[in-house]
């Protein structure tokens, strides 16, 4: 079993490899580490290898570790569901929110950001699979809602975010994310959030700037 500094080393490379076959600016590939369920260690650990962008879905977990890592720079990402009562806090404590998926949403986080921090970074998420279940907007609702998130003062739009139904196969994996990429690179966005553990290179082919990847680097997840 390798341990966590190889497995971030080992990811490292893979990254750096896909931004040379597919054409990529080297670094133009960020790496977040996804850390929901996993202890505050396991993100210390990843830290002292050099690792700085954490992810996490659940508030209160987040809220936790982020008590317990204070004297860490870390730059801390929501990447989970977001309900409106947790806005406050996700407004407060967070550099990132990747999950918005309504105007609603988008002006509570504007109007709780506390004025002396900077804006807050927010990615829009967009259902790409078509499964009705998923959290995330249509893409025909992305140019519209980015025009009004763009209006909000204590918000910084930066892109969209995505998560598509698993697949295995290697160009079926990349497919949501051309059709994603197209619509959104008209849009004037920076941020293109995807790729997870099992589809990092296809999301990378496709124009992912923040690959999202929590098994591949702290192992599986042990919700019991
Ligand atoms: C859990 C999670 C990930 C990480 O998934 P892995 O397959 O473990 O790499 C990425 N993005 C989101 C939104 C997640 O909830």
């Amino acid at each position: 079993m390798a341990t966590l500094a190889q497995r971030l080393k080992q990811l490292r490379s893979q990254i750096s490899d896909a931004e040379l076959v597919y054409q990529r600016q080297p670094g133009s590939v960020l790496l977040l580490a996804v850390s929901k369920t996993k202890p505050s260690e396991a993100i210390a650990c990843a830290y002292r290898s050099g690792q700085r962008h954490f992810g996490e879905n659940y508030l209160q977990e987040a809220l936790k570790k982020q008590q317990e890592l204070g004297a860490y720079a870390i730059t801390w990402h929501f990447i989970g569901p977001i309900q409106s009562n947790k806005t406050k806090a996700l407004a407060t404590r967070f550099d990132w929110v990747h999950s918005v998926d309504s105007l609603k949403i988008a002006r509570r986080l504007s109007e709780q950001r506390p004025t002396h921090l900077p804006p807050l970074n927010i990615c829009l998420q967009v259902n790409i699979s078509d499964e009705p279940s998923k959290s995330g907007i249509a893409l025909a609702e992305l140019p519209p809602l980015c025009e009004q998130v763009a209006k909000l003062p204590k918000l910084k739009l930066r892109g969209v975010m995505a998560i598509p139904a698993p697949q295995q196969d290697f160009e079926q994996q990349r497919q949501p994310y051309k059709n994603l990429y197209q619509a959104a690179a008209k849009l004037g966005l920076d941020t293109y959030s995807f790729g997870m553990s099992g589809d990092l290179k296809a999301a990378i082919a496709e124009g992912s700037t923040i690959v999202r990847i929590g098994t591949a680097l702290f192992g599986e997840r042990d919700y019991s």
